[in-house]
């Protein structure tokens, strides 16, 4: 497969050209290296209208028929994983080997969704009537992701909305368009035509895609700001909605804990891509005790960690991933800074005009700083200290978040304790940033609502249809 070739979105099964095209960046050097097409108001009708009659035979088939096309399209995408790595990282900056890892979780994913069945619930059976609940398809599926997971969030929605018997018009972020419109193509090759649309635009695009007519689902993953906007628009018509948005995931860790042990893992858990992760640890809790200890060890790791161009070998971390980012990120940097915190530089970053931000740490800073209010996206920990339990619980829950967090300590007894107090909807004990396909992920407060994953992943898809039958 080349990858470099020209860009095209996939509307009722043929690769269509955009109306006209737009730039993409490589964030790692700030430079245009490809164009991607930009998608029409008349070209998304003709998405919707494909979606809608491509519906009528998808929502017939069985599940084990629509499993089928999933497992397929899963193995291409684990298949072409290696190919696709490298546009991968250069439109979204991460290293070549961790996109990898993304393509191919994502295809492992529909194959594990592949396996789930909605069945239908019987009420009641007995000689006066019976009761039954199907669960079915909404229709046509508006799909819309940010830059953070592209191929991965994708996979997210598209393995449930496909799986339970809907359509889909998907959109990828205009920061990364391009890896999405590959996936798209190898799929058209696999589904029936119009089951999955892929097009892809600039700003336009999404409020034209949330405020039309044509969708009876939106499924969207960004920004809590966003999320509104997408929420008011789905109101015209009452669209059924499922938002994944933003978090400002508070961590804490007690002192009992082994810091050779878990320092590596919270500095994975803050940092991975760049700390541009809905649920990485955005608020770093540490007990007195040991806060020195940690703080200190995470610098040494910050220290290691080569920052740089993704396509390289030898680079750990790559840049931030957009302009728009980096300019909001460095604003709060500034902001830091101007408050007179105490913001630790622990890494070097290469010149040149790629969105480079060091890793810094913000040395424990008042609990009302932006720094620790607002969800950075990037690679800026706050770290705070606490001595009691009770207090620096109601501090991890004072916000208007509720995403994830995270409890570090031997003591798992206690740590259970205190994730059940945390007012997230994920909560890791002594690891971090695992999801499997099975268990349910939602945001609590602002971070959204609606389920990801496991059965009532699926169920949102779904619309209970409940049939009385007479007997007797
Ligand atoms: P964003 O909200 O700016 O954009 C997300 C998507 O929405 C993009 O495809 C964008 O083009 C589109 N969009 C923008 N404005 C729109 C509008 N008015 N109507 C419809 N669509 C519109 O978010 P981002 O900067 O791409 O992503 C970062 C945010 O996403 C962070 O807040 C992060 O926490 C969140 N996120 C959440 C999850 C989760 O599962 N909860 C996962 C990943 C990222």
């Amino acid at each position: 497969m080349d990858m470099l070739e020209d860009f095209n979105m996939i509307i009722d099964g043929k690769s269509v050209a955009g109306a006209s095209n737009f730039d993409v960046i490589n964030p790692a050097t700030g430079e245009i290296f490809a164009k991607a097409p930009d998608c029409s108001e008349a070209q998304l009708d003709e998405a919707i209208a494909s979606s809608r009659q491509a519906f009528l035979s998808w929502k017939k088939l069985s599940y084990e028929e629509r499993a089928g096309y999933l497992n397929e399209m899963g193995q291409a995408l684990i298949d072409n994983a290696g190919e696709m790595a490298r546009l991968f990282t250069l439109e979204q900056g991460r290293p070549v080997a961790l996109a990898q890892a993304e393509i191919t979780n994502g295809g492992e994913w529909m194959q594990s969704i592949a396996k789930m069945r909605v069945e239908a619930d019987i009420h009641e059976d007995s000689d006066q009537q019976l009761v039954k609940t199907h669960h079915v398809p909404l229709g046509v599926v508006c799909t819309i992701v940010p830059w953070n997971f592209p191929i991965s969030l994708a996979a997210w929605k598209i393995a449930p909305a496909l799986l339970t018997g809907n359509t889909m018009v998907l959109k990828p972020s205009p920061f990364t368009p391009l890896s999405t419109l590959v996936m798209g193509k190898m799929f058209a090759d696999i589904l029936p035509a119009g089951v999955l649309n892929i097009i892809s635009g600039g700003d336009n695009l999404g409020p034209w895609m949330t405020s039309h007519p044509g969708f009876d689902k939106i499924a969207f993953t960004g920004s809590t700001a966003t999320g509104k906007r997408v929420m008011e628009s789905a109101s015209k018509n009452l669209k059924s909605l499922t938002l994944e948005l933003g978090g400002n995931d508070a961590a804490i860790v007690m002192p009992d804990v082994d810091l050779d042990e878990v320092a590596g893992k919270i500095f994975f858990g803050s940092f991975f891509n760049t700390a541009q992760i809905c649920v990485a640890t955005k608020r770093l809790y540490v007990h007195e005790d040991i806060y020195d200890d940690l703080r200190d060890r995470l610098i040494a790791i910050a220290k290691t960690t080569k920052i740089g161009d993704g396509t390289k070998q030898d680079t750990d971390m790559g840049p931030i991933q957009n302009k728009r980012q980096y300019d909001r990120v460095q604003e709060l940097l500034g902001d830091a800074k101007k408050a007179d915190l105490t913001v630790i530089e622990c890494s070097d970053i290469p010149d040149g005009k790629g969105y480079f931000i060091p890793i810094t740490i913000v040395d424990n800073p008042p609990e009302q700083s932006r720094v620790v209010q607002e969800e950075a996206f990037g690679p800026i920990l706050p770290m705070l200290k606490f001595s009691d339990v009770d207090d620096v619980v109601a501090r991890a829950n004072a916000s208007d978040y509720g995403l994830a967090g995270a409890v570090w300590s031997k003591d798992t007894d206690k740590a259970m304790a205190i994730a059940l107090e945390m007012e997230t909807g994920v909560v890791w004990i002594n690891q971090n940033l695992i999801m499997i396909p099975g268990a349910p992920f939602a945001g609590h407060k602002q971070s959204g609502f609606g389920v990801e994953n496991g059965m009532e992943g699926l169920l949102e898809y779904t619309v209970p249809k409940s049939i009385y039958l007479a007997r007797g």
